[in-house]
Order: structure tokens, then sequence, then C-alpha cells
């Protein structure tokens, strides 16, 4: 019996097009500050440890936490996002549809603990949300099994009783099921969001 809905944040509560919508703006942002740019970046991140992700991108959030221009990152993202209304809606719906019937609601994410709740704040979701575990919470990301096991602790959570919701077939589904969480795939052409309502 599935007591815990734990989602994913980007591409399965909310819309990842603001990143690279932004992430134009992020790398002018650190070429004006610091002079930073190219080669020379690519160098000074791998210094820390941060490596292109999907479309060869950084973590904009990762970026600017390392280059001590988070105050200026959070100017950007409150700037750029919006609320998107299908996304909103079917969000909206489930997540007031599993409190509704007394679930419990958790969002586990790569994101910094402040993007997750500006996020969650400006998408009317986050009275929804019982309780946040970001990376930062972690100290790994969630490909890594440590991720998985002090979310564990921290919330004192029973895997088997749990559905973990996202978009990353690895992340969200592989890596926890190692645990024994229940998965649920929203990706392209698999079951959408609000299809986790049809469990119920
Ligand atoms: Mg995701």
């Amino acid at each position: 019996m599935v007591s815990t809905y734990i989602f994913d944040l980007d591409g399965t509560l909310i819309n990842i097009r603001i990143y690279s919508e932004m992430y134009l703006e992020i790398l002018k942002l650190i070429e004006s500050k610091l002079g930073l740019f190219g080669e020379e970046l690519d160098i000074k991140a791998a210094l820390f440890g941060l490596v292109k992700g999907d479309h060869s991108r950084y973590d904009s959030g990762d970026l600017c936490r390392e280059l001590g221009l988070l105050a200026e990152y959070y100017e950007i993202l409150d700037r750029h996002i919006k609320v998107r209304k299908r996304v909103h809606d079917d969000a909206f719906l489930v997540l007031s549809e599993l409190k509704k019937k007394g679930l419990r609601v958790g969002v586990a994410s790569n994101s910094m603990h402040r993007t997750i709740q500006s996020y969650l704040n400006k998408y009317d979701l986050l009275e929804f949300v019982d309780f946040i575990f970001s990376s930062e919470d972690a100290g790994r990301r969630k490909n890594d099994p440590v991720f998985w096991e002090r979310l564990i602790a921290a919330e004192d959570l029973v895997p088997t009783e749990c559905l973990i919701i996202g978009d990353s077939k690895l992340e969200d589904i592989e890596v926890p099921g190692t645990f024994e969480f229940n998965g649920f795939y929203v990706g392209e052409g698999e079951e959408k969001l609000r299809d986790v309502l049809k469990n119920l």
C-alpha cells in the first residue's frame, strides 16, 4: 500500500524549458562579473567537479553557487519563473488530490533547496508538500544511492510504501528501485503526471 508520494521537480512538476531560456543570461552574467567564458569557464567548472548534463549545459544553480553568484542567480530565476498553465494544472490537481486523501507528499530533487521552494511557491504547491529533500540535504545527487539512503533516514520512509514519480529512468526509477521504492515514470510517451491518481 503506497502512502507516500515523492515527486521529482524538473521535468515532472515543472517545465524545464525555463533553464534553457535563462542559460544564456547566466553565461553573460558570469562573463560580465568574472570575465569567464568558453574554455576558461570549463576549466573552472571542472575544478568544482561540475560536469555538463543534458543539452551540454551546466546546472546554472550549481555553477553560480560555486562562482559566488547565487544572489544574481536567484534574481534571474525569479524573473524567469512563469507559471505554465498546463503543467501547473496537472501538478496542482495531483498534489491537492493526494493531500485530500490524507497521503504524504514529498519532493526529491537535484535542485537547491531554495530553488525548489521558489518553484513550489510560485506554482501554489507548497501547501501540499510535507517534505522537501534536495541534493544539498543529501550531499549527493539522485543518481547516487547515498541520496536515497539519506532520504530514507531523514523522513523515516519505508520504500515499499513509497512511490517515486519522475522523468529520469535512472535517477527516479532505477537507482531508488534498488532500495525497493516503487517507481512511476512520466517521461515522453509514457504515463502522464495525472495518471498517478489512477492507482489510488
Ligand atoms: Mg527531472
